[in-house]
């Protein structure tokens, strides 16, 4: 981890050009911007992807927040959305038509799924899944009309990890893009651009606001790409920004290096007590040293988040929402990424306790906030005793 640049992104980057000497960046709530002649707002017209005239395009709050993450993820620009599903939307829809096929991680993202599955396919774009820990796999996978390549490592609920080097390169050779959400491990943790993926896609909504307090979304890439997105998908579909989530977003940003630090020490503790208590099973936390996947883990990560599943050896669903129910610092509540620990037996996300596939009935999922780990520890030892 590169802490001297992070910081100096973070914490510098044009803060020293702000009004009035300002340490923070003002919010600029405004729809639109005046312009002394004629000539000067056509010029900003013509140049509509640099210019603030009016706030459905660009705002200065939200260009300031937009460089900062296009410089943490090395691309050389971002866009910042009003969610994280507006972000994967726009980057796959940017670069789909009728007639072409994506290929896409088996354990994505719920709603990218229902994205790829049922909405693209009214416009006749197809989908294959792939597990994506076999690069020969997801390989395999691709065809002549294959166009995107979707990655989330690690996947949702499973954390299992693709090979992102090796499969970008594969999709290089053939002109496919590669997305990769990159929410969990944050640009503190892992830039998916050096590793030759094409564009990365954020829920800002997790660690880059930090408090459970914004919904947002980046997707960040080479000039070109996302000036396409801007272009052909942003300035029709609107997926604005407003300017005190941005600015919100900038004073999350400021701390996220020093937050990411915290999760992943407290995680990394809990998981290993997990791992050795006897009514655990299993945990998936990439960065623990027994981890399926640890060598690759630690070629693309420099460091691992608060978030993490783990199974219990109840074969009973109700155990397992018994557990989740009886602990006090953990919130039962969905998302992550704030400064609070939550909970989630993967159990609740079926209508109907007959359809949950037998290996996720005690398959939890935590994030790890902020509080001491030792505080956390005694609550789940509490909880499992329970069970
Ligand atoms: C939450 C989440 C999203 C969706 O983000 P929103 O901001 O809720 O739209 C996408 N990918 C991952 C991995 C997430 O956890």
């Amino acid at each position: 981890m590169d802490t001297i640049n992070t910081s100096y992104i973070l914490h510098h980057m044009h803060e020293d050009e702000l009004p009035l000497n300002a340490v923070s960046p003002p919010v600029f709530q405004t729809s639109i911007f005046c312009f002394p002649n004629c000539k000067a707002l056509g010029e900003a017209m013509q140049d509509d992807a640099c210019h603030s005239f009016y706030s459905r395009g660009n705002n200065p709050t939200v260009n300031l927040a937009e460089e900062k993450i296009a410089a943490l993820e090395g691309g050389e620009r971002a866009k910042i959305v009003s969610s994280g599903m507006a972000a994967i939307s726009h980057a796959v829809m940017a670069f789909v038509k009728a007639g072409d096929h994506v290929v896409c991680v088996e354990d994505c993202y719920g709603w990218t799924k229902t994205l790829l599955v049922s909405y693209l396919a009214r416009f006749n774009v197809k989908v294959s899944f792939v597990e994506g820990t076999d690069t020969g796999e997801v390989i395999a996978a691709l065809r002549p009309e294959t166009r995107v390549l979707y990655l989330e490592s690690p996947t949702s609920f499973t954390f299992k990890l693709q090979d992102l080097p090796a499969i970008a390169a594969e999709a290089r050779k053939r002109n496919i893009k590669t997305i990769m959400d990159n929410t969990w491990a944050t640009p503190i943790f892992c830039n998916p651009i050096k590793f030759g993926i094409d564009l990365v896609v954020h829920s800002a909504s997790k660690y880059m606001s930090g408090a459970s307090d914004i919904i947002a979304g980046a997707v960040i890439g080479s000039k070109d790409d996302i000036e396409l997105i801007y272009r052909q998908e942003y300035l029709q579909l609107g997926p604005v920004p407003d300017p005190l989530m941005a600015w919100l977003m900038l004073r999350g940003l400021r701390t996220l290096h020093v937050r990411m630090k915290a999760h992943h020490e407290g995680a990394l503790a809990v998981a290993s007590f997990l791992e050795g208590h006897p009514g655990v099973e299993r945990v998936f936390y990439p960065m623990l040293p027994s981890y399926t996947q640890i060598t690759l883990a630690r070629r693309l990560f420099s460091g691992a988040s608060g978030l993490f599943s783990f199974k219990l050896r109840t074969k009973k669903p109700e155990e397992a929402i018994r557990f989740a129910d009886t602990l006090r610092l953990f919130k039962r509540a969905v998302s992550w990424g704030g400064y609070e620990s939550l909970v989630i037996p993967n159990a609740i996300c079926y209508p109907n306790a007959a359809d949950i596939p037998p290996d996720r009935v005690g398959l939890v999922r935590i994030h790890i906030g902020l509080e001491r780990p030792e505080d956390l520890i005694a609550d789940l030892e509490k909880a499992l005793a329970a069970i």
